[in-house]
């Protein structure tokens, strides 16, 4: 596993802090209208190859914060999202959201139209990606006959999700339950690529958190349809059998392989700060994405 190093999460009034992530920190509200119920606080850090970056991208939290509520807007016919209210404390305010607090299932669920990342390297091994076979000469970037859920499992902080089979989901949660999710996963997934499509963007991946209230309906949960949790890619750069421009960290990722970092990904050490072009053009390609998605200005 390696070291996160994920900073001490700051003090919020009114909240009790719970849990971080790499990029995320969440409380508990104290009291009031909203006792009991979740803040999810998005920061503007940054994570590349397992590593929380000592620089942070300015305004990445609040960009993140915005898309996924903006989606969940877009989304609200096809499932109910565990979204309260943006009325946050002024400490984190722009970048949080409280929510619901459920009971989360434990899958990552993950639907892909598009060839790459770990089903490119399962596909390559096996021919199939979580138990489905798929057709051969495929490449990286390919896009897939229909789309897939290839579900994980959520692994413990820092180390990688795990792929599994449909079947190995219906073990650990029920048929039923497991039939929801694909459903939900699929059907989102095909609603969110088709407006990414629209404005010229492909959503090659993305991945779902849901829970389930105490009258077991099953929410839509976590952060949806962001940089961190979907692969955006510039439909007209589109081009299979290569790593695909993106609208995420691949300027960070490229930055930290070339020489001019000094950085060796092998060396197991963490990696040297952002200088700030990086910094900016990564800031601005996040605010370029949120702009073209929603048509709205940040
Ligand atoms: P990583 O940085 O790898 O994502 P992580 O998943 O532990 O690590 P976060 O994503 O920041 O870190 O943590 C958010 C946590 O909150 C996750 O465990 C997620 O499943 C959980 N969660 C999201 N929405 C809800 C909700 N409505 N109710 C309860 N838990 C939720
Ligand atoms: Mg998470």
């Amino acid at each position: 596993m390696a070291d996160l190093n994920i900073p001490e999460a700051p003090d919020v009034p009114g909240a009790t802090h719970l849990h971080s992530g790499k990029v995320r920190d969440l409380y508990v509200v104290d009291a009031g209208e909203h006792a009991g119920r979740l803040l999810m606080v998005a920061s503007d850090r940054i994570s590349a190859y397992d590593f929380v970056l000592d620089t942070t991208i300015p305004d990445k939290g609040e960009i993140l914060t915005a898309m996924s509520l903006w989606w969940f807007e877009q989304l609200a016919d096809l499932v109910p999202h565990h979204v309260v209210s943006t009325d946050v404390p002024a400490a984190v305010a722009g970048r949080a959201v409280i929510c619901e607090r459920l009971e989360m299932f434990p899958v990552e669920c993950v639907a892909r139209g598009y060839l790459t990342g770990s089903g490119l390297v399962d596909y390559r091994a096996t021919g199939e990606v979580c138990g489905i076979a798929l057709p051969d000469g495929l490449e990286d970037g390919s896009r897939l006959p229909e789309p897939i859920f290839t579900p994980a499992t959520k692994a413990a902080l820092g180390d990688h999700d795990e792929n599994v089979s449909y079947d190995a989901v219906v073990a650990t949660i029920g048929e039923a339950d497991a039939e929801v999710l694909r459903q939900l996963t699929l059907a989102v997934y095909a609603r969110a690529e088709g407006i990414a499509r629209e404005q010229g963007i492909i959503l090659a991946d993305t991945k779902f958190e849901f829970g389930v209230r105490t009258d077991e309906v099953v929410v839509l949960a976590d952060e949806v349809l962001t940089p961190d949790s979907s692969r955006f890619w510039p439909a007209a750069e589109w081009r299979p059998g290569r790593t695909q421009p993106s609208y995420d960290k691949q300027i960070v990722r490229n930055w930290l392989t070339s020489a001019e970092s000094g950085w060796d990904r092998s060396s197991g050490q963490p990696p040297p700060p952002l200088p700030a072009h990086v910094v900016e053009l990564t800031r601005a390609k996040y605010v370029e994405a949120y702009e073209r998605l929603t048509g709205r200005t940040f």
